[in-house]
């Protein structure tokens, strides 16, 4: 199966998305290479410029608008254990629009994968703030700067029970790659937050570059190791913002225990 597609890529010339995408069929031809079949793997998608994937890689794929995404990722797991789910989601429509979803497929440690592209904005929309926009952030709907606090998704997403929690940045390709990989392998929810720029309306690339370092990945069943960690960074300036696999465990999935109870 080829995983092109003849849809028009529309992004913006640069996107970083062009990286997620490139990186992600790198991954799957590895998979296939390792076993796990194309027609194996299923992905769903949400509203944004993240979202417009679904037109570009030739997968079974679902659309789950405004934070959907990920409660169909999980009956489309519940349906089919065998399956490999991936959740693309974007940060607007995961952590303002879906995120009561987002905290109880960790609760239920949900045997899906979710892929946040995380540039800090609504950028689809031309640009309102989202929940890790920084403080002071000006865009659309906050023209003198956003008053709020960001979000430590990774801090909400471990409270929750999430058992697999990593973050990569889109210009670290090889690391994007294996961190995907890694993902996509554990059996469990794993969330994997991506920061990928938007070159148009929040370049920070050069921020991420200049402060993005890896993790050496050691104690990963610690939660103190991974608490201190996934705090080291708070969305807001910092010197330092680490990359990584912060925290894998292994504990029964939703799917485990439901198929026990029900077969
Ligand atoms: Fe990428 Fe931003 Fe353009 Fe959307 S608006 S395609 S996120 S650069």
């Amino acid at each position: 199966m080829n995983l092109e597609t003849k849809t028009k890529i529309t992004w913006c010339p640069g996107c970083p998305n062009f990286l997620i995408l490139k990186t992600f069929k790198e991954v799957v031809e590895e998979l296939e290479k390792e076993g796990i079949k194309k027609e194996e793997i299923v992905f769903t998608a949400g509203i944004g410029c993240h979202g417009k994937i679904f037109d570009y890689l030739n997968l079974s794929s679902f659309y789950g608008l405004h934070g959907r995404t990920i409660p169909l990722a999980q009956g489309i797991k519940l349906a089919n254990p065998k399956l490999k789910v991936i959740s693309f989601v974007g940060d607007g429509d995961c952590y303002n629009e879906g995120i009561e979803h987002l905290i109880f497929a960790a609760k239920r440690n949900a045997d899906i994968k979710v892929f946040v592209f995380d540039n800090r904005n609504f950028a689809l929309t031309v640009s309102q703030f989202t929940a890790t926009s920084p403080k002071g952030f000006k865009g659309a709907s906050t023209p003198f700067g956003s008053i709020e606090e960001p979000l430590n998704p990774l801090e909400l997403v471990f409270s929750a029970g999430a058992t697999f929690i990593a973050r990569t940045f889109t210009h670290e390709t090889l690391h994007m790659k294996e961190m995907m990989k890694n993902a996509i392998l554990h059996h469990g929810f794993a969330f994997l937050e991506i920061l990928q720029p938007c070159i148009t309306f929040f370049n920070n690339i050069s921020f991420y570059k200049e402060r993005c370092y890896l993790l050496k990945n050691e104690n990963l069943e610690s939660t103190k190791d991974a608490l201190e960690k996934i705090r080291e960074w708070d969305y807001k300036d910092g010197k330092k913002i680490p990359l990584g696999i912060f925290y894998k465990v292994q504990k029964p999935t939703f799917e485990d225990e439901f198929y026990k109870k029900n077969c």
